[in-house]
Formats: C-alpha cells, structure tokens, sequence
C-alpha cells in the first residue's frame, strides 16, 4: 500500500492516453460528446461509465476527488466550489425539515452560522452540545438526528476531538458521524480509520497551500450501513422521483451517500469547482505532506518562544504538555500538533491591536493554511462589533490573537513576532495555562 506523501502525488491519475500527458490535462469543457442517441440515455441512465456535463463530474476534477478520496482511506468523493459548500451538501444530502443534527460548540464561525442560522430556516435543527465529549453530545441525540458533527481541530479553538468516542455514540444510535478535516489534513488525522464515516474539507486552506484557489470536498468512508438504517435514511432506500426512481442503495452500493451527493445536490444546486482550480489544488496537494511537516515544527517553535515572552499572557497550542487536549494530540496527532494557535498579548485589547499592527512578515487577513504565515486580531476586525459581554461569550478574548504559522524560514518567523511584541511595550502578567472552554470557537474569526 502507498504511504500518504506518495499518494499525494500519483494517485487517481493515470498517463493519460492520447497525449501521454504526465501532468494532470486540464479538461475545460462544459459538455462531453456521445456517440449515438443510444450512447447518451445509457450515461445518463448510469448504464456506461463517462462524462456528460461538467455541472455533473470533469476529468481533472474526478483526478482531484480520487486522491483526496485516497488520501483520506475514502472510496469515493465529490469536490465542490468551496468548503462552505462541501459542509452545506454534506448535510443536506442526510437532513430532511423536521430533522436534527448534533454539532460539537467548536467550529469555524461560518459553519456556525450555517447551522444554527441557514439551516433552522431550512426546517433543520442544529444542537450544539455543551462541550466536545462524547457524554454532551449523546444526550443530544434523539429519533430525529440525522448527523454528529465535529471538527477534529476546532477553528480557532484549537480543540482536538476524541473522533473515535464520537463516532461510537453516533453509531450506537444509527448516526453517521461527519467530520471536518480541514485543519489537521489527512496528514496529520484520518478520522475514518477512527470510525467517522463522512469527511469534510475546505481544500481552501492547507491542502491547496498557497491561498490562491478555494475548493471545497466531501470524501465517503463507504462504512455507513444505510439500508439498515433505512427508516431514518429514506432518501437513499427509497425510490428518488427526482432522478427517475433511483435507489441509492443499489445503484451506487457502499458509497450511495456520495454518489446521492453527486446526482441530487451538486446536480440540482451546482456549486461547481471549475476544472482549473481542481488542477491548482492538485498541484498543492503535491506538497501537502511536506508543507505539513513544516507548518507543525514551525507551530511548536512558535508556541515555545511565545510561552516564554515577558510581553505573553497565555498561550493556547495544544502541543504545549499542560493543555487540556495535549492528550488527544498525542492520541489522534502523533504528538504533531496542528500550525493554528491563538494568544494573547499582555496589556489587553490595545496591546494586541498594537502587536497586530507591527507585524510585516506575517499577513494581517482572515484566512489559514498558507504556506505565508497569517494572523487574525479578532476582536478588532472580524469581532468589533460585538461588546465584551457578547466576546467572552463566544469565547473571544478581547486581546486573543489567532496565528497560522507558516512555512517560512522560523528565524524570520520569531524576529517578526519578537519586534511586533516589543512594539506593544507591555509587562508580562501572565496565566500559564489556558483552561478548557467550551464554548470557544463559536466565535466566527473567519466571517471573511
Ligand atoms: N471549515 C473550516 C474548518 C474552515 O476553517 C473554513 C474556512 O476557514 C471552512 C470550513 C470554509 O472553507 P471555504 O472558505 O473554502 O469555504
């Protein structure tokens, strides 16, 4: 079996044929000839493998689904225009109005407001459980869950979820458990050798690497039993008169989630990811298992020089040994924490725009999974409008600083952080240790 940074750059493409092409070809077409009359009702029957509308599937990006499909222990997947969009289908394709899902409180503040905002209008309810463990999320579930959902690294709160615990409530229900994997990428955690069996990423980010092209993939674990849990499932048992009577079930086998994915959301509401970028992304993804390498021995660098700054209060990285979930990252991480972290400045909310504001190596935006190291002053940008009773509540404190180190050199990482510290002339008054928050990243710090 090939190891992760080999499938990263072979799989799912072939010598291509005609030309003998070693690059991935670039398909930019809209629509795809057939044969005969007979040729196409037969495509569209699912009869014959091949292409019929890139709105449907496209060469390049079919490249692009089979090795992240590969990269995750997937055995298929459906790559979309951004990661909002993965996270929009990969909940749609299971809820119906009525239905519930349970949600851990950590998530990326656009998949928050997606749950708990866009789909409560939708009929669907979103429960956000006091906490990550897998106690608050059990309590939650009830006949009408359709889906447990958590980040295996929370956004910004850096939080690592026990996915294995997780997926065993989920299933001991009849539950999927569907995971975002955007922060740790399939190079740090696979969460369906853990038991989840739906995975989600924004490829915006550490997979592409570079900050140039959004993308967005849903990868199927093909483990979930639906047909047993057809009750709860209906729309992948039963006939569906929106694709001429097709049972998911029989016609795709184990991976009817995706392949309903594909024929109903993508089909039907086309959030499409455009050929080129499914190639921009591929050639990101090239690198992506040694970027990683990097972004986390940089990250750890980071956290170190941080925790031991007279201008630093606190530090929140769990490759620090005294943070809560530095035990979970042994666990699902191999001790190789991820490259995001937050901190706060000594002095408060003015010492931190301060800090903020001399920074010149790293980017001042709202974005991770650079290879450029990246930072985010929430409380001055994304947050400024909310009053400090609303920020401590979504688990924004007010001087808290997010980072995405990158892969630069660390030396020029340090110097930048060390002259941006010294610009806030603060004195350390500092809490060691950060405590668990529950409801830290309900925060949105990318509401970009
Ligand atoms: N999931 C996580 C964990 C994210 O951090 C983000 C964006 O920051 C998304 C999903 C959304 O991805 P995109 O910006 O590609 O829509």
């Amino acid at each position: 079996m090939m190891r992760t940074e080999t499938i990263a750059i072979h799989s799912g493409y072939d010598i291509e044929e005609t030309t003998k092409a070693v690059a991935v070809p670039i398909y930019q077409t809209v629509a795809y000839a057939f044969d005969s009359a007979e040729h196409g009702a037969a495509l569209f029957n699912l009869e014959v493998d091949g292409f019929r509308y890139t709105r449907i599937s496209n060469p390049t990006t079919a490249v692009l689904e089979r090795r992240v499909a590969a990269l995750e222990g997937g055995i298929e997947a459906l790559a979309v225009s951004s990661g909002q969009a993965a996270l929009a289908y990969a909940i749609s394709n299971l809820t119906d109005v009525g239905t519930n899902i349970v949600s851990v409180p950590q998530l990326y503040g656009t998949t928050h407001t997606l749950f708990a905002h866009v789909l409560r209008r939708q009929g669907v309810e979103a429960r956000f459980s006091q906490s990550d463990r897998p106690d608050a999320i059990e309590c939650l579930i009830d006949d009408g869950t359709r889906a447990v959902f958590c980040e295996s690294i929370g956004n910004p709160a850096g939080n690592i979820c026990d996915v294995e615990a997780l997926a065993l409530v989920a299933h001991s229900h009849g539950v999927p458990l569907i995971v975002d994997n955007t922060v740790a990428t399939p190079i740090l955690l696979r969460p369906l050798e853990w038991g989840a069996d739906v995975v989600v990423h924004s490829l915006t980010k550490f997979m592409g690497g570079h900050g140039t092209t959004m993308g967005g993939i849903v990868v199927d674990g093909g483990t979930f039993p639906w047909k047993q849990h057809c009750r709860r499932f209906p729309m992948f048992s039963e006939p569906d008169p929106s694709y001429h009577g097709m049972i998911y079930v029989d016609q795709f086998g184990p991976a009817a989630y995706i392949g309903r994915c594909r024929s109903v959301c993508q089909r039907t509401t086309g959030a499409v990811l455009s050929p080129l970028s499914a190639f921009m992304l591929l050639q990101g993804i090239e690198t992506v298992a040694l970027r990683v390498e990097r972004h986390v021995e940089n990250a750890q660098r980071v956290a170190e020089f941080l925790r031991a700054h007279p201008s630093v209060a606190w530090v929140n990285h769990a490759g620090l040994r005294d943070n809560p979930y530095h035990a979970l990252e042994c666990k699902y991480l191999g001790g190789r924490s991820s490259s995001l972290l937050t901190f706060g400045v000594a002095g408060g909310f003015e010492a931190g725009r301060r800090f903020y504001n001399a920074l010149g190596l790293f980017r001042r935006l709202v974005n991770i999974g650079d290879a450029k190291s990246l930072a985010c002053h929430p409380a001055s940008t994304t947050h400024r409008q909310m009053s400090a009773e609303e920020l401590e509540k979504a688990g924004v404190r007010p001087e808290a600083i997010r980072l995405s180190v990158g892969i630069e050199h660390i030396d020029d990482i340090l110097a930048d952080l060390d002259q941006a510290l010294a610009a806030t002339g603060a004195a350390r008054k500092r809490s060691r240790s950060v405590e668990r928050q529950p409801a830290m990243g309900l925060a949105d710090y990318g509401q970009s």
